[in-house]
Protein backbone atom coordinates (compact mmCIF):
# COMPACT_ATOMS: atom_id res chain seq x y z
CA UNK A 1 0.00 0.00 0.00
CA UNK A 2 1.14 3.55 -1.19
CA UNK A 3 2.48 5.26 2.28
CA UNK A 4 1.55 8.91 1.90
CA UNK A 5 2.50 11.95 5.01
CA UNK A 6 -0.67 14.02 5.83
CA UNK A 7 1.13 17.33 5.25
CA UNK A 8 -1.66 19.52 7.30
CA UNK A 9 0.78 17.76 10.11
CA UNK A 10 3.59 20.12 9.57
CA UNK A 11 1.14 23.00 8.94
CA UNK A 12 -1.10 22.54 11.65
CA UNK A 13 -1.56 19.84 13.94
CA UNK A 14 1.82 18.53 15.22
CA UNK A 15 3.06 20.36 17.99
CA UNK A 16 5.94 22.98 16.96
CA UNK A 17 8.86 21.60 19.13
CA UNK A 18 8.31 18.09 17.42
CA UNK A 19 10.47 16.21 14.54
CA UNK A 20 8.06 14.49 12.09
CA UNK A 21 9.08 13.02 8.56
CA UNK A 22 12.82 13.48 9.38
CA UNK A 23 12.22 17.47 10.25
CA UNK A 24 11.65 20.55 12.90
CA UNK A 25 7.69 21.01 12.49
CA UNK A 26 8.86 24.51 14.11
CA UNK A 27 11.68 25.26 10.96
CA UNK A 28 9.32 24.20 8.31
CA UNK A 29 6.39 26.57 9.57
CA UNK A 30 8.84 29.39 9.77
CA UNK A 31 9.70 28.10 5.90
CA UNK A 32 6.05 28.03 5.09
CA UNK A 33 5.77 31.56 5.90
CA UNK A 34 8.73 32.44 3.84
CA UNK A 35 7.38 31.17 0.90
CA UNK A 36 4.37 33.37 1.71
CA UNK A 37 6.34 36.59 1.63
CA UNK A 38 7.93 35.33 -1.49
CA UNK A 39 4.18 35.63 -3.23
CA UNK A 40 2.53 38.20 -1.38
CA UNK A 41 3.85 41.31 -0.05
CA UNK A 42 1.07 43.84 0.90
CA UNK A 43 2.28 46.89 1.83
CA UNK A 44 2.06 46.93 5.78
CA UNK A 45 3.35 48.58 8.74
CA UNK A 46 3.31 44.99 10.96
CA UNK A 47 3.06 41.35 10.77
CA UNK A 48 1.14 39.70 13.56
CA UNK A 49 -0.12 35.67 14.06
CA UNK A 50 -3.34 34.24 15.39
CA UNK A 51 -1.83 32.73 18.22
CA UNK A 52 -0.44 30.14 18.76
CA UNK A 53 -0.31 28.06 15.60
CA UNK A 54 0.22 31.01 13.17
CA UNK A 55 2.91 32.15 14.88
CA UNK A 56 5.63 30.71 13.59
CA UNK A 57 4.74 31.24 10.25
CA UNK A 58 4.45 34.95 10.93
CA UNK A 59 7.95 34.62 12.32
CA UNK A 60 9.11 33.34 8.80
CA UNK A 61 7.08 35.95 6.84
CA UNK A 62 8.49 38.63 8.95
CA UNK A 63 12.43 37.55 8.42
CA UNK A 64 11.77 37.42 4.88
CA UNK A 65 9.79 40.40 3.96
CA UNK A 66 11.72 42.71 6.61
CA UNK A 67 8.82 43.98 8.32
CA UNK A 68 8.35 44.43 12.00
CA UNK A 69 7.08 41.07 14.00
CA UNK A 70 4.34 41.77 16.47
CA UNK A 71 2.69 39.99 18.85
CA UNK A 72 -1.16 41.96 17.98
CA UNK A 73 -3.64 39.50 19.64
CA UNK A 74 -2.87 37.50 23.19
CA UNK A 75 -4.18 34.28 23.62
CA UNK A 76 -5.97 32.54 26.07
CA UNK A 77 -4.08 29.38 27.25
CA UNK A 78 -6.49 27.98 28.71
CA UNK A 79 -9.68 27.12 25.79
CA UNK A 80 -9.00 24.59 22.91
CA UNK A 81 -8.90 24.75 18.92
CA UNK A 82 -11.96 26.03 17.97
CA UNK A 83 -12.70 24.76 14.84
CA UNK A 84 -12.55 21.39 16.79
CA UNK A 85 -15.38 22.48 18.59
CA UNK A 86 -18.66 20.17 18.00
CA UNK A 87 -21.25 23.27 17.57
CA UNK A 88 -21.30 26.48 15.75
CA UNK A 89 -22.61 28.10 19.12
CA UNK A 90 -19.59 26.51 21.14
CA UNK A 91 -16.84 27.72 18.45
CA UNK A 92 -18.11 31.36 18.70
CA UNK A 93 -17.68 31.42 22.11
CA UNK A 94 -14.22 29.44 22.24
CA UNK A 95 -13.49 32.12 20.21
CA UNK A 96 -14.06 35.16 22.25
CA UNK A 97 -12.62 34.38 24.98
CA UNK A 98 -9.72 33.16 23.45
CA UNK A 99 -7.65 35.90 21.96
CA UNK A 100 -7.81 39.59 22.92
CA UNK A 101 -6.04 42.29 20.72
CA UNK A 102 -3.49 44.87 21.92
CA UNK A 103 -4.70 47.74 20.73
CA UNK A 104 -2.55 50.85 21.36
CA UNK A 105 -0.33 48.62 18.88
CA UNK A 106 -2.57 48.25 16.33
CA UNK A 107 -4.39 51.43 16.51
CA UNK A 108 -3.96 53.16 13.01
CA UNK A 109 -1.79 50.67 11.45
CA UNK A 110 -1.37 48.50 8.50
CA UNK A 111 -2.00 44.91 9.72
CA UNK A 112 -1.41 41.84 8.03
CA UNK A 113 -2.36 38.49 9.46
CA UNK A 114 -0.32 35.20 9.36
CA UNK A 115 -2.86 32.65 9.34
CA UNK A 116 -2.16 28.67 9.43
CA UNK A 117 -5.55 27.57 7.74
CA UNK A 118 -9.09 28.30 7.21
CA UNK A 119 -11.90 25.93 7.10
CA UNK A 120 -15.26 27.17 7.68
CA UNK A 121 -14.31 30.52 7.73
CA UNK A 122 -16.42 31.69 10.69
CA UNK A 123 -13.20 31.10 13.38
CA UNK A 124 -11.06 33.43 11.31
CA UNK A 125 -14.30 35.62 11.00
CA UNK A 126 -15.13 36.04 14.80
CA UNK A 127 -11.28 36.33 15.29
CA UNK A 128 -11.34 39.43 12.68
CA UNK A 129 -14.60 41.34 13.78
CA UNK A 130 -12.40 41.58 17.33
CA UNK A 131 -10.04 43.16 15.32
CA UNK A 132 -13.12 45.57 13.72
CA UNK A 133 -13.58 48.92 15.87
CA UNK A 134 -10.28 49.17 17.56
CA UNK A 135 -8.71 51.90 14.79
CA UNK A 136 -6.90 49.60 12.12
CA UNK A 137 -6.62 51.22 8.83
CA UNK A 138 -6.36 48.03 6.50
CA UNK A 139 -6.47 44.32 7.51
CA UNK A 140 -4.83 42.01 5.46
CA UNK A 141 -4.40 37.83 5.38
CA UNK A 142 -1.44 35.26 4.76
CA UNK A 143 -2.70 31.77 4.70
CA UNK A 144 0.34 29.06 4.97
CA UNK A 145 -1.07 26.34 3.05
CA UNK A 146 -3.39 26.89 0.00
CA UNK A 147 -7.48 26.82 -0.03
CA UNK A 148 -8.88 23.95 1.68
CA UNK A 149 -11.60 22.56 -1.03
CA UNK A 150 -11.93 18.99 -0.09
CA UNK A 151 -12.93 17.00 2.90
CA UNK A 152 -10.47 14.34 4.82
CA UNK A 153 -11.40 10.77 4.91
CA UNK A 154 -8.48 9.94 7.26
CA UNK A 155 -10.11 10.82 10.32
CA UNK A 156 -9.55 14.69 10.25
CA UNK A 157 -12.81 16.81 11.23
CA UNK A 158 -13.09 18.64 7.82
CA UNK A 159 -17.10 16.92 7.89
CA UNK A 160 -18.76 18.29 4.63
CA UNK A 161 -17.16 19.66 1.48
CA UNK A 162 -20.33 21.92 1.78
CA UNK A 163 -18.84 23.75 5.21
CA UNK A 164 -15.69 24.31 3.73
CA UNK A 165 -15.44 28.03 2.81
CA UNK A 166 -13.25 27.80 0.28
CA UNK A 167 -16.03 25.27 -1.73
CA UNK A 168 -18.92 28.06 -0.85
CA UNK A 169 -16.87 31.28 -2.26
CA UNK A 170 -15.52 31.56 -5.57
CA UNK A 171 -12.19 33.31 -5.51
CA UNK A 172 -10.02 34.89 -2.58
CA UNK A 173 -11.84 38.03 -3.04
CA UNK A 174 -15.01 36.78 -2.22
CA UNK A 175 -13.37 34.79 0.97
CA UNK A 176 -11.91 37.99 2.19
CA UNK A 177 -14.97 40.19 1.92
CA UNK A 178 -17.21 37.07 3.93
CA UNK A 179 -14.17 37.40 6.76
CA UNK A 180 -13.89 41.35 6.87
CA UNK A 181 -10.27 41.62 5.50
CA UNK A 182 -9.03 44.29 2.83
CA UNK A 183 -6.91 41.33 0.96
CA UNK A 184 -6.55 37.84 1.46
CA UNK A 185 -3.54 35.30 -0.33
CA UNK A 186 -3.47 31.60 0.15
CA UNK A 187 0.15 29.80 -0.18
CA UNK A 188 0.17 28.04 -3.64
CA UNK A 189 0.45 24.50 -3.15
CA UNK A 190 4.02 24.57 -5.11
CA UNK A 191 4.76 26.84 -2.07
CA UNK A 192 3.94 24.67 0.11
CA UNK A 193 5.41 21.54 -1.07
CA UNK A 194 8.95 23.87 -1.08
CA UNK A 195 8.76 24.65 2.54
CA UNK A 196 8.86 21.03 3.25
CA UNK A 197 11.98 20.33 1.55
CA UNK A 198 10.50 17.10 0.65
CA UNK A 199 8.91 15.48 -2.34
CA UNK A 200 5.57 16.02 -3.07
CA UNK A 201 4.62 12.52 -4.02
CA UNK A 202 5.78 12.05 -0.18
CA UNK A 203 2.89 13.83 1.04
CA UNK A 204 -1.01 13.54 1.05
CA UNK A 205 -2.48 16.98 0.10
CA UNK A 206 -6.04 15.69 -0.86
CA UNK A 207 -7.64 18.35 0.79
CA UNK A 208 -5.76 21.23 -1.43
CA UNK A 209 -5.79 19.57 -4.35
CA UNK A 210 -8.33 16.42 -4.53
CA UNK A 211 -6.01 13.75 -5.34
CA UNK A 212 -6.44 11.08 -2.77
CA UNK A 213 -3.59 9.23 -2.21
CA UNK A 214 -5.26 5.85 -1.08
CA UNK A 215 -8.20 4.10 -1.69
CA UNK A 216 -9.88 4.75 1.75
CA UNK A 217 -11.96 1.67 3.27
CA UNK A 218 -15.44 1.59 4.09
CA UNK A 219 -16.02 4.83 5.62
CA UNK A 220 -14.95 6.03 2.20
CA UNK A 221 -18.42 5.46 0.50
CA UNK A 222 -20.72 7.60 2.36
CA UNK A 223 -17.94 10.42 2.19
CA UNK A 224 -17.22 9.96 -1.99
CA UNK A 225 -21.47 10.28 -2.17
CA UNK A 226 -21.14 13.14 -0.42
CA UNK A 227 -18.48 14.36 -2.88
CA UNK A 228 -20.82 14.16 -5.39
S1 LIG B 1 -6.77 14.99 3.29
FE1 LIG B 1 -4.69 14.28 3.56
S2 LIG B 1 -3.47 16.16 3.91
FE2 LIG B 1 -5.60 16.72 4.21
S3 LIG B 1 -5.89 16.50 6.45
FE3 LIG B 1 -6.52 14.55 5.47
S4 LIG B 1 -4.68 13.25 5.56
FE4 LIG B 1 -4.04 15.37 5.91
Amino acid sequence: MKHCHCIFELIYFARPDSQIFGQNVYLCRKRLGRELAREYRPDVDLVMPFPDSGSYAAIGYAEESGIPFEMGMIRNHYVGRTFIQPTQPMRDFAVRVKLNPVKPLLEGKKVLIVEDSIIRGTTSRNRVKHLQGIGIKELHMVISCPPTMFPCPYGIDFSSKGELIATKKENEKAIAEFIGLDSLHYLTVEGMVKATGMPKECFCMACYTGDYPIAPPEKIDKFCMELK
